[in-house]
């Protein structure tokens, strides 16, 4: 079976961990010492309580979360959360901020501006979202909300290095791109949110991360479903959860904690994958041309293009037939994506590597 998989480079949903999915195949019928598959099981049965349990304490673990925070396994993506950030944070109050480098975090503007004043910290686009900010170019916004940052923009494949610097202001991000992907200093978020399918698990959950204290702050009168607290009083068990997907997140947190051995050697994994891509691009005499910047390139999506789109057409179309799939950039920025989250293995990025040498061999009418 295993030998008919392509190397799957999409920005998402994206490539699980092969000991995952032969885990889940393993057991679909039925989970051992249940007789159930994990498909069918009641979200009221103790058997996925074990399942949700296990999954908030791995994710505990690996990102060092104090007890103060607390895990909500949700549905609606990212793109909800663009939504129930600013009604439980943004409603009634002055303004928000937001840090705009890409479309993502675009988009979450976009939404915030429906519940109240924004203010842009800073943004990417006159410069056409090819780089992030430098701390000293964001100003610390004393009267906010909150100030909203996208820690990876999938799109335009750029990256923060550091989190920006908020002072006493309350910081809150889209991690949907990189989460997990290598350690943070979790304590300097007040919330963080993730739809789970690129980096984490399957579509159809979605992490959020909240500190205690928030929940102080949001106003009465929303949507049952749409306020924080309901999913903190009932552990994510309000309605039906994602049972499956969140099973697959547990399944994705084993293999992180027992196989990888935690978020620092991630990092290191995805640093040399991301590096052997980088290398060729910036050794390239311009064949390949990067998208972003040196310093804000982004580990998770390597974003670049070719002399013309002729070219990029059969640079995919060879890909393709190698087994090198999915590596047609977002249409808003054209030429080429490689995603190489955490599931993706050093082979498949070195066979990607080797590719783009060789098609440079053949296409560089320079040399
Ligand atoms: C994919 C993505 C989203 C949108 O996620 P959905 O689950 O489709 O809502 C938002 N932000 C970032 C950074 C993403 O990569």
């Amino acid at each position: 079976m295993t030998e008919s998989r392509v190397y799957n480079f999409s920005a998402g949903p994206a490539m699980l961990p092969l000991p995952v999915l032969e885990e889940a195949q393993r057991h679909l019928l039925a989970l051992p010492g249940v007789g159930m598959s994990a498909l069918e099981i009641s979200h009221r049965s103790r058997w996925f309580e074990e399942i949700r349990d296990e999954a908030e304490a791995n994710l505990r673990q690996l990102l060092r979360l104090p007890d103060h925070y607390h895990v909500l396994f949700l549905q609606g993506g990212a793109s909800l959360q663009f939504s129930m950030v600013p009604m439980n944070l943004l409603r009634g109050r002055e303004e928000a901020a937001y840090i705009v480098t890409g479309s993502w975090s675009e988009r979450a503007t976009e939404e915030a501006r429906r519940e109240g004043d924004v203010r842009i910290l800073w943004s990417g686009r006159a410069e056409n979202y090819t780089r992030v900010p430098r701390p000293q170019e964001v100003p610390i916004p004393s009267r906010a909300a909150y100030v909203h940052f996208t820690s990876n923009e999938t799109i335009q494949g750029v990256q923060f290095a550091t989190e920006p610097e908020t002072g006493d202001v309350p910081l809150v991000c889209d991690a949907s791109s990189d989460f997990l992907s290598r350690p943070i200093p979790i304590e300097r978020y007040a919330l963080l949110y993730a739809g789970a399918q690129k980096n984490a698990g399957p579509a159809g959950l979605t992490l959020v991360i909240l500190r205690d204290d928030l929940l102080e702050r949001i106003p009465d009168g929303l949507p049952t479903m749409l306020d924080y607290r309901t999913h903190v009083r009932h552990r994510s068990l309000y309605n039906t959860p994602p049972v499956f997907a969140i099973y697959l997140f547990l399944l994705v947190t084993r293999w992180l904690l027992r196989e990888i051995g935690g978020l620092e050697p991630m990092a290191a994994l995805n640093r040399q994958k991301a590096q052997l891509i980088y290398d060729v691009i910036d050794r390239s005499q311009g064949f390949y041309r990067g998208h972003a910047h040196p310093e804000s390139r982004s580990l998770m999506n390597v974003t670049w293009r070719l002399p013309n789109q002729e070219l990029e057409r059969a640079f995919l179309r060879e890909a393709e037939a190698r087994g090198l799939c999915e590596l047609k950039g977002h249409r808003s920025v054209g030429g080429l994506r490689a995603s190489l989250y955490n599931a993706m293995p050093l082979e498949g990025v070195r066979a990607l590597r080797d590719f783009m040498l060789e098609f440079q061999e053949r296409y560089d009418r320079r040399r």
